[in-house]
């Protein structure tokens, strides 16, 4: 065993990422399709060849992973990319097949620890991450330590409720935060608002968050008016967050983040109109620094501060 090496994998609905790092520099990678379908056998031999190849004299691993995770007891509780993986002890059968220590956690958790020691929150001690994707997520840094919550699932930010009898979610719920901002409503909106107004929109190939961004720039009105909307409503969720959190700095990430200043704009000004004693905190609300990196850092960064805790106690 190599004490300095560790392996983070980031485990998507699209992809399986791993890494060999030593500290925070990426020796090797390796990115495989997700074959979640395929069933768990599948891809649990997915992340274990990945292990064998770049990881077998690792010192410990850390693997983010979307869902409902139970870091604490190593268990995917619940996993929306990964179809069958229901209370699965994935830390212990790894662990049992590969010989090298493995912690997981949840993905979101994971890029909010990486941007918080080596991204966009670095030396910040109270920290908000939100991904806005196809799904949306939260994690949160507060006075220096990662919230798990009582049973590991702090931070549910997509369905934090913003309207009473909304849009139904794909939770069950009506009006959550994630039924007004991620990619699905993205495009309805603006499939609604195209109906009767004219727009460069109308002659795009397909209409996407990525579409409408590029609209939006070169000034086209509807596509800046479905990014104004938008941000409001992440204006409205932050407001929330700041209000319970205190933070001093909150991450907008993932692909609808990519917009840049349409959406951060009119985002911004909500959070300002709407949040209590405004001119006595000092906040800032930022893309992420460190790309796609960010989760496997996080991982990596989470593994070896379990590691470090159980050889201290
Ligand atoms: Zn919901």
């Amino acid at each position: 065993m190599d004490r300095s090496i560790y392996l983070g994998v980031d485990v998507g609905g699209t992809y399986i990422k791993c890494a060999r790092l030593r500290g925070t520099k990426i020796l090797k990678r390796i990115t495989m399709e997700t074959r979640a379908r395929e069933g768990l056998e599948v891809s649990l031999q997915q992340i274990l060849t990945a292990i064998n190849r770049i990881g077998k004299d690792a010192a410990g691993i850390g693997i983010g992973i979307a869902g409902i995770i139970d870091s604490k007891h190593g268990i995917v509780r619940y996993s929306p990319n990964m179809p069958g993986w229901d209370e699965v002890p994935l830390a212990r059968l790894l662990e049992r097949k590969s010989g090298v220590p493995v912690c997981i956690l949840n993905d979101v958790n994971a890029a909010c620890l990486g941007e918080w020691q080596y991204g966009a929150a670095k030396g910040c001690q109270d920290v908000f991450m939100l991904t806005v994707g196809t799904g949306v997520g939260g994690a949160a840094v507060c006075e220096g330590r990662l919230q798990f919550g009582a049973h590991g699932f702090a931070g549910e930010f997509g369905h934090i409720i913003i309207k009473e009898n909304g849009k139904k979610c794909a939770c069950g719920n009506r009006g959550c935060l994630e039924s007004y901002v991620g990619v699905r409503p993205i495009t309805r909106l603006a499939r609604r608002l195209l109906r009767n107004r004219k727009s460069s929109l109308h002659e795009a190939e397909r209409i996407t968050p990525r579409s409408i961004a590029l609209e939006a720039k070169r000034g086209d009105r509807v596509a800046r008016d479905i990014y104004a909307r938008i941000g409001h409503y992440l204006g409205i969720g932050i407001t929330n967050i700041i209000h319970l959190y205190d933070p001093t700095i909150v991450i907008v990430s993932g692909g609808v983040s990519n917009a840049g200043r349409i959406l951060f704009d009119p985002l911004r000004k909500t959070v300002k109109e709407c949040v209590i004693g405004s001119r006595f905190r000092d906040y800032w609300i930022v893309p992420p620094a460190l790309g796609n990196d960010a989760g496997i850092l996080g991982a990596v960064y989470y593994a070896k501060s379990v590691a470090h805790s159980a050889n201290s106690s």
